[in-house]
């Protein structure tokens, strides 16, 4: 075969491999939003099968061959090609090492860890999840062992989060936030407080999803390409490809902003798959590059223009025509407040900004100690609790609102909390090296995403997979990423709102 009829004969199998991703994604998502009750037994068994037949098609002789062959021709081949040839060495030459009855056996587990994770944190019973996440970290590092023999297993698994991100990395990152976060929670907590009963009242779910629906309008998503649905525990999947991506929200009756922030989150995610350029589809390179990156565009909506004040005053009018009696009385600068407001708190995705790196340091100490084999997992409520109270100083009531409360470990992605840190601090250098070109707060005033989304789709979005995320991240940022940028922006922030010196 000449090049070109091995490049065809690859982007035809990253083609039908991504079909085999299509009824994975939707099984998946099927799970977690409509499916019966009683039917995670009947996902494993089609999972199962797909995955065996997946795993089959990504180590069998066939693509095996292909590689090499590719691999010879390496320098003849384009950009595109050469980083489809990587991704898909990296990720096969990864997949082979383990064997296909434990890679089956695996994704089964998974389905039956999420389904038993939901009944164990509505009945706040972790002893019934337990040995799913015995057996998840057993898996997690028997496979780290496989995969990368020369690595600490816990590295290999932040690296598949994050390109590079080990252990040593997280913990400078860590210390160089708390250095400055800790004083700031302190002084904040010393400062007088407001309040944020605003954001309280009876908030039905019909009206919620008017109000979410509005939301994902203003952020400029393409509706014909997003569909929203209800969870547990909010999330955003791509189906196949970046053409058709599903997000969750979950609604509290008591508190409208928990919604309007998953929303505008997964919103985020959202917009960051389906930026991708339509000719990655069906290939390695389709999607966001990492789950740093990721949230770095999450949590850029959430918090950088969600909750900033140019966004708040725009979005007021819309929350009073939402929810005019709850609203009634109240004033965009004390909705500002109160979704600003800082208090330690039992959840994370619920946490200000101020102290939600707190969260996630918590959650990166142990599920470390547990892949170092410095903590048994049964001991994970314990220790949960005992954290929440060193690090927040809050008093974990069950394990409901404490080790259960993130589905993360259940879908085994253990590795994955950083990257909420790395990529709110990722967002906010971001956001410095957009206004050098865009009034960003003239264009939230006015509800006018437009100029900001292109200019994330030019820099970021459509790149999809065609760098490693450090390279993408110094491209956008033209100079090394550095967390000095998100406390600065903290610091001058909520000394504001709060009146410090
Ligand atoms: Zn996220």
């Amino acid at each position: 075969m000449n090049t070109s009829e091995l490049t065809n004969k690859f982007y035809d199998l990253q083609s039908r491999l991504s079909a085999y991703r299509h009824a994975v994604d939707l099984i998946y998502y099927d799970g977690a939003t409509t499916a019966p009750k009683a039917s995670a037994e009947n996902r494993a068994h089609a999972l199962g099968i797909l995955s065996e037949e997946s795993y089959k098609l990504s180590t069998g002789d066939e693509m095996l061959t292909l590689l090499d062959d590719l691999a010879k021709v390496r320098d003849e081949l384009s950009e595109k090609d050469r980083r489809c040839l990587e991704l898909a060495e990296k990720e096969i030459n990864e997949m082979k090492k383990i064997p296909l009855d434990e890679y089956v056996a695996y994704q089964e587990l998974i389905v039956a860890a999420e389904d038993t994770w939901h009944s164990a944190k509505e009945n706040d019973d972790f002893a019934s999840f337990l040995p799913y996440l015995e057996k998840i970290f057993a898996a997690k590092k028997r496979f780290a062992e496989l995969c990368a023999p020369d690595k600490k297993p816990y590295d290999y698994w932040l690296g598949q989060f994050e390109d590079g991100l080990t252990t040593e990395k997280c913990d400078a990152f860590f210390e160089t936030l708390k250095a400055r976060l800790v004083p700031l929670i302190e002084s904040i907590g010393k400062a007088a407080q407001n309040d944020d009963s605003c954001l309280h009242g009876d908030f039905s779910d019909e009206k919620q999803l008017a109000f979410s629906h509005k939301l994902m309008e203003i952020m400029g998503i393409d509706r014909n390409r997003c569909i929203l649905g209800t969870t547990e525990h909010p999330f955003t999947t791509s189906i196949g490809s970046h053409k058709d991506v599903r997000i969750t929200t979950n609604f509290k009756n008591d508190n409208f902003a928990s919604s309007m922030f998953s929303v505008i989150h997964e919103g985020g995610h959202a917009l960051y798959d389906m930026g991708s350029c339509d000719d990655l589809a069906y290939t390695y390179l389709d999607g966001g590059v990492s789950m740093g990156i990721h949230e770095s565009q999450s949590r850029f909506y959430e918090n950088l223009i969600g909750r900033s004040e140019a966004f708040i005053n725009y979005v007021f009018p819309v929350l009073c025509e939402a929810f005019p009696e709850e609203m009634s009385g109240h004033t965009a600068d004390e909705v500002y407040k109160a979704i600003n407001l800082v208090t330690p708190s039992l959840i994370r995705t619920e946490a200000d900004e101020v102290t939600y790196c707190l969260h996630v340091m918590i959650r990166y100490e142990l599920e470390r100690a547990v892949m170092e084999d410095r903590l048994e997992a049964k001991d994970l409520s314990t220790e949960w609790k005992r954290l929440y109270k060193e690090y927040l100083g809050v008093d974990v009531p069950n394990d409901r609102m404490g080790v259960l409360q993130d589905s993360h470990w259940s879908g085994g992605m253990i590795g994955y909390f950083p990257s909420y840190a790395l990529g709110s601090a990722y967002g906010a250098h971001i956001l410095k090296k957009m206004r050098e070109d865009i009034d960003v707060d003239a264009c939230i005033s006015k509800g006018d995403f437009t100029p900001i989304n292109e200019w994330n789709r030019k820099m970021i979005w459509r790149h999809g997979c065609m760098m490693k995320s450090d390279e993408l991240l110094e491209s956008v940022l033209g100079e090394s990423f550095d967390p000095v940028h998100y406390t600065d922006y903290l610091e001058e922030k909520y000394k504001k709102i709060y009146n410090l010196v």
